[in-house]
């Protein structure tokens, strides 16, 4: 798999996407950012825009993390996805847009860190581990924020600038995958981010806990996803059930009966059952996500049916891609001059004939005749 998914028909030498065009300014961040800004003369929107479509452009497949209710686990589930994506060798990227709580400094080990900002953008902080063969690339508001403990109250037209910064201004490189912790809920933040990935290979994932509550609230978000198209790979069941320390018998805090009908009545499947676990919280608050920091134990193994069903989506849409891109390609030589030429050469009688072998070799089937 790759982020570029497939070499586009009409190749362009390699570039960087961030190259400087005459009328920029060449800057890999908003003007929010930047010393300059105050006396720039520069098309600031333009800039902003090409920011965007240039991170996006090496940037494979995006999960968004989406609970409609805060606390439910969310944070942890995007951040183990991660893990569990990374442990198999695909470049990634944790994109904290939880801006009202943005934990994954914490549960990744960077509480108190802060950004730099280099011409190339904000810099994410990279996670290592061992058996990682590529760090995870770590964004968030919270190294943005004077201190950790800062409560954030914003006005929605700042919500939506983040919304823009986290993707546009940090330098994320290329990703195969880029995990977004989505705020709880389906408001502006949302849909501002929903808006600014249309056109992009972008997949849900719902995380609920088996509550009765939890789950009102995650009908809505599937609700959501299914008014604007955007796939859902299904529901991590997080806190579904503890085993006792004591006896080590499984039980169920909540009945998860009410979730399972739920789910199938509305055509969603329940990919894991995470349990409630103090290694998994105590993992998270010391900055280890425990699919990396224990991956042969239970909850591990619960979070990979949640990792695979997200490669599996990345390479359908690679496939998908590449089939298109492919036949693009065989359309262009098809209708190359040269072609043409070479036809022209060929007897009258035999032209057609030819010009419809050489399309069954070049993979298209010939245009339909018309005629009556
Ligand atoms: P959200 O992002 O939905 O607000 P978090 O992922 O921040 O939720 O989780 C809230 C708290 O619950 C955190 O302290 C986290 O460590 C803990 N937690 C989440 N899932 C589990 C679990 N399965 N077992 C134990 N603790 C959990």
């Amino acid at each position: 798999m790759s982020v570029s998914h497939f070499p586009p028909s009409d190749p362009r030498p390699p570039h960087d996407p961030l190259a400087l065009a005459p009328e920029d300014c060449g800057r890999g961040h908003a003007c929010q950012f930047c010393p300059e800004e105050p006396d720039c003369r520069l098309e600031k929107g333009h800039h902003e825009k090409r920011l965007l479509e240039s991170r996006l452009a090496q940037v494979g497949q995006i999960i968004m993390v989406m609970a409609n209710k805060g606390g439910v686990g969310k944070s942890t589930v995007s951040a183990n996805l991660a893990a569990g994506l990374a442990a198999q060798g695909y470049r990634t990227g944790v994109a904290d847009a939880d801006i009202h709580g943005p934990n994954q400094s914490r549960f990744f080990g960077f509480v108190g860190e802060r950004v730099r900002i280099s011409k190339r953008g904000l810099t994410p902080q990279a996670f290592t581990a061992p058996g990682l063969a590529q760090p995870i690339q770590v964004g968030s508001l919270a190294f943005m924020m004077e201190s950790d403990d800062t409560p954030i109250v914003w006005r929605d037209a700042y919500k939506h600038d983040f919304m823009h910064h986290l993707i546009g201004s940090f330098d994320w490189g290329p990703l195969d995958f880029l995990v977004i912790d989505m705020p709880p809920g389906t408001g502006n933040e949302l849909i501002t981010l929903a808006d600014l990935l249309e056109g992009h290979d972008v997949a849900v994932m719902l995380v609920t806990t088996p509550q009765e509550v939890a789950l009102m609230d995650s009908l809505k978000a599937i609700r959501f996803c299914q008014e604007r198209g955007l796939p859902l790979l299904g529901v991590v069941e997080n806190m579904a059930g503890v085993t006792c320390p004591h006896c080590g018998g499984d039980f169920h805090l909540f009945p998860r009966a009410h979730l399972a009908e739920a789910l199938a009545k509305a055509g969603v499947s329940s990919l894991a059952q995470i349990p409630l676990s103090p290694a998994l919280a105590s993992g998270s608050d010391a900055g280890r996500p425990i699919v990396l920091d224990a991956p042969n134990g239970i909850e591990a193994s619960a979070f990979m049916p949640a990792v695979n069903a997200c490669i599996t989506q990345a390479k359908a849409n690679f496939s998908a891609a590449a089939a298109d891109s492919l036949k693009a390609m065989n359309q262009q030589a098809q209708q190359a001059p040269e072609l043409e030429q070479a036809l022209a050469a060929v007897p009258a009688e035999q032209r057609e004939a030819l010009r419809s072998e050489l399309a069954a070799l070049l993979g298209n089937p010939p245009a339909e005749d018309a005629t009556p």
